[in-house]
């Protein structure tokens, strides 16, 4: 097996160093990561620049681009190397609830997905995580799984993982996306020279963390596993959409 390990957090972050360190374990890899954070980049493709990689060290490749780029570069001929799966992460801090569509954690994978790889995204339920080794151990009992489990097409899993030791761990569950409150206003402050800059404001609390969501899960001691769909569309309201956009003559 042949793993392409991408994150948003930067090639030098000790989450992609437990990731590539637990998918070596299971295969050979090769790891395609931006040269520097790139939280909240979801799913940009840098298409106004040409993109440099650099080989950091032997199968390590920094880019400076987004998470999307590297899965694309890595997948389309940054090197001969094929793989046969995309894992992201693992990032430093959750991403439940609607954190899945800023997420370049998240991206990474959407993006091994969409050129047709299983691709799992890997976060750690803490800005300041401690137990690696659990985090190493998710990642184990995924991949090994998935070589027998086929996902669905369209399909990648959001995996968030309690920052508790091993021990302490309840188990894994499948959960749906939870939902959080708006976010809070942008932060207005003012440059050495007086003009106005901003900082993007937190994300907001959890509005919808009740049982079966990803959020209630990690709070309660267990691995969150969300299948997500790349097909957005609410095939729900086709129908009455059609109906109240009416004939246009
Ligand atoms: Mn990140």
């Amino acid at each position: 097996m042949k793993i392409l390990v991408s994150n948003d957090d930067g090639y030098l972050s000790p989450g992609l160093a437990c990731l590539a360190d637990a998918a070596r374990e299971l295969a050979e890899v090769m790891v395609v990561a931006p040269d520097r954070e790139r939280s909240g980049a979801s799913n940009s493709l840098t298409l106004t620049r040409p993109l440099r990689a650099r080989e950091a060290e032997p199968g390590v490749y920094a880019v400076d681009g987004t998470p999307t780029d590297c899965v694309h570069l890595g997948l389309t001929g940054l090197t001969a190397q094929r793989a046969d799966v995309v894992l992201s992460g693992i990032n430093i801090g959750a991403n439940l609830g609607d954190d899945i569509l800023y997420s370049g954690t998240v991206a990474a994978a959407t993006e091994g997905r969409y050129l047709g790889y299983p691709a799992v995204a890997f976060s750690m339920a803490s800005f300041a995580p401690r137990h690696w080794d659990t985090a190493a151990r998710v990642v184990t009992h995924v991949v090994r799984r998935l070589e027998d489990h086929n996902l669905p097409g369209n399909t990648l899993l959001n995996v968030n993982i309690p920052d508790i030791p091993w021990s302490e761990v309840r188990g894994m569950r499948a959960t749906r996306m939870g939902r959080r409150h708006p976010s809070e206003k942008v932060i207005r402050e003012t440059d050495p020279r007086g003009h106005p800059i901003y900082w993007i404001g937190q994300a907001g609390a959890e509005e919808d963390a009740g049982e079966g969501t990803d959020f209630h899960a990690v709070a309660s001691g267990w691995v969150s596993v969300t299948p997500i769909n790349l097909d957005l569309t609410r095939h729900g309201v086709l129908e009455s959409t059609e109906a109240w956009l009416g004939d246009v003559g």
